[in-house]
């Protein structure tokens, strides 16, 4: 069934057009003229969002629950119409697309059960101690709730998991909060074919109509009136450094500042340990060539820098990746865009002193292919631009003249979403004094194992010092990010009887 795409916004249960049209830059397929959003669409929609939250934030979980689980069905009950429009909109392939898919009704499903289970309001209860001296105790309960409506944006790189009705989404919903999703320019027929799924579970499962509403992009106007907007009491991001330190400040600059979750990308240090390197240098560097050009290397978690301890094994793991990554053809990007700053990010590398070029290519308008720069430690400690996190299969070698430069390198690490040791029997002392400076640097620390590929489950953490991300105590995959859109309230001495009901 092919899904042509009306052009229109959802917002407050109804599909509302403006004047201004934006056309889709497909990367195969028929381009579509959809509706540009505007400060009136999202304040529509924010408005919408609060009368709905005075009914959504006070539902049962099971009520919610039932919701998130049929939002999953209707988007199963769509799922070659989400593919086809998927494929041609982002140029990811087939397979990528049906697993995407895959991974986000998964999550909402997960977020059903979590809710379910009840763990996540983290009650307590502190009883009255009348008699207590010199001062008698009040009874004290506590319990976490949802904070309101919840501004979200959809991610460029997955325009399933990490859009419409990822993994923010299904969080913040999980949670109580009704969300407004501004929709990315990048792939707005998926957004919208993921819209008509969460509209048809809310009339099924009989929510308020403002509980769900997609804004529409291409323009900065909506993204910045959403997260200013006075109803607004948070937002889930992802996306660039630049753009989510733009809208952060935002945030802080509010006359009542909220949190903004920016997730906002690494580049994923891989320390290569030496006994590692030596026995089997050569599996290493075909697994990291693996790993940097899966999806063209647009993944947050791409393992952009391997740092090695300089002598013939390292030698060898470098080679082998050069040679792997030398056979991979090219790619499609997401965006135009995302291929123009792409390039440009591997001349700045290439132009870099001191850096020395393994492997350059030419890569054609929206396409990818691989680079890999080499760089003595003792230059890349000076220049933090090849630090800077490249957007696609690029990967710099930074080679260690020994242990302790090695441990200076990852002491001068900003945040990062992961950190990799790649590690031995013998390499046990050398991780175990590596292992507390990168706990200090990332949001998750792997032993022998490439960092894409991220779990959702309840112990991932999918964030991590800043810039990796704008709020070190949260993650956004997984069910710990429900946290980011609850917040405690201490009840004192209030009666049973009117107490909230999961209080009670
Ligand atoms: P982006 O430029 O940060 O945009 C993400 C979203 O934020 C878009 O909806 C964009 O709206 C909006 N936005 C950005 N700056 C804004 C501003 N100043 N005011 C209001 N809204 C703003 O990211 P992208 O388009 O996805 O990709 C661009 C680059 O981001 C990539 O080349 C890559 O370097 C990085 N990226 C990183 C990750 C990651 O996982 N960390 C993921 C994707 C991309 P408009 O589109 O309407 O401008």
């Amino acid at each position: 069934m092919t899904f042509t795409p009306h052009g229109n916004h959802l917002i407050a249960g109804a599909w509302v057009a403006g004047d201004a049209r934006f056309q889709s830059a497909p990367a195969q397929g028929a381009s579509h003229s959809f509706s540009k959003g505007t400060s009136a669409h999202v304040n529509a929609a924010c408005d919408a969002a609060e009368e709905a939250f005075w009914d959504y934030g006070y539902s049962t979980r099971e009520a919610r629950a039932a919701f998130l689980n049929a939002i999953a069905d209707e988007i199963e009950a769509r799922a070659e119409a989400i593919t086809e429009i998927g494929t041609q909109e982002t140029g990811l392939p087939e397979a990528r697309l049906n697993g995407e898919r895959g991974r986000t009704t998964g999550q909402l499903r997960l977020f059903a059960s979590h809710i379910l289970s009840a763990a996540y309001l983290d009650r307590r209860h502190d009883e009255a101690l009348p008699d207590r001296q010199p001062l008698p105790r009040p009874d004290l309960r506590m319990m976490q709730r949802p904070i309101g409506p919840v501004a979200v944006f959809g991610a460029s790189n997955f325009p399933l998991a990490f859009s419409t009705a990822g993994g923010d989404t299904a969080a913040a919903l999980a949670a109580g909060c009704p969300v407004v999703v501004k929709g990315h320019d990048a792939h707005p027929g998926t957004g919208e074919i993921i819209a008509e799924a969460i509209h048809a579970a809310i009339q099924t499962c009989g929510m308020p109509k403002g509980v769900f509403s997609l804004v529409q992009g291409d323009d900065r106007i909506v993204g910045q009136t959403l997260v200013q907007h006075p109803l607004i009491t948070a937002v889930g991001f992802t996306g660039s450094l630049a753009g989510g330190r733009a809208l952060f400040d935002l945030c802080a600059q509010r006359e009542v500042p909220i949190p903004f979750f920016g997730e906002l990308g690494s580049v994923n240090p891989m320390f290569m340990l030496p006994e590692a390197i030596s026995t089997r240098g050569a599996e290493l560097g075909k697994g990291w060539a693996g790993s940097l050009a899966m999806g063209a290397g647009q993944f947050c978690t791409n393992p952009g820098i391997a740092v090695v301890i300089e002598g013939q094994e390292a030698d060898a793991f470098v080679e082998a990746a050069r040679a792997a990554l030398s056979e991979q053809g090219a790619q499609v990007m997401l965006t135009d865009g995302i291929a123009k700053a792409y390039t440009s990010g591997a001349a700045m590398i290439g132009a870099q002193a001191g850096v020395q070029d393994l492997l350059t290519n030419m890569c054609d308008q929206r396409e990818a292919k691989p680079f890999l720069f080499k760089v003595a430690a003792s230059d890349w400690l000076g220049n933090s631009a090849l630090s800077e996190e490249v957007f696609g299969p690029l990967g710099l070698v930074v080679v260690a003249k020994d242990v302790d430069e090695m441990d200076r390198v990852a002491r001068s690490f900003s945040g990062q979403l992961t950190a990799t040791l790649h590690l031995d029997e013998g390499d046990a002392a050398l991780a175990r004094r590596l292992l507390p400076v990168l706990e200090r640097k990332a949001g998750r620390v792997l032993a022998n194992g490439f960092p894409t590929g991220v779990e959702v489950c309840d112990s991932m953490v999918h964030g991590g010092p800043y810039p990796a991300s704008t709020n070190f105590g949260a993650t956004s995959v997984g069910t710990l990010s429900i946290r980011r859109f609850l917040r405690p309230v201490c009840y004192q001495n209030i009666p049973t009887d009117v107490l909230p009901r999961d209080l009670a």
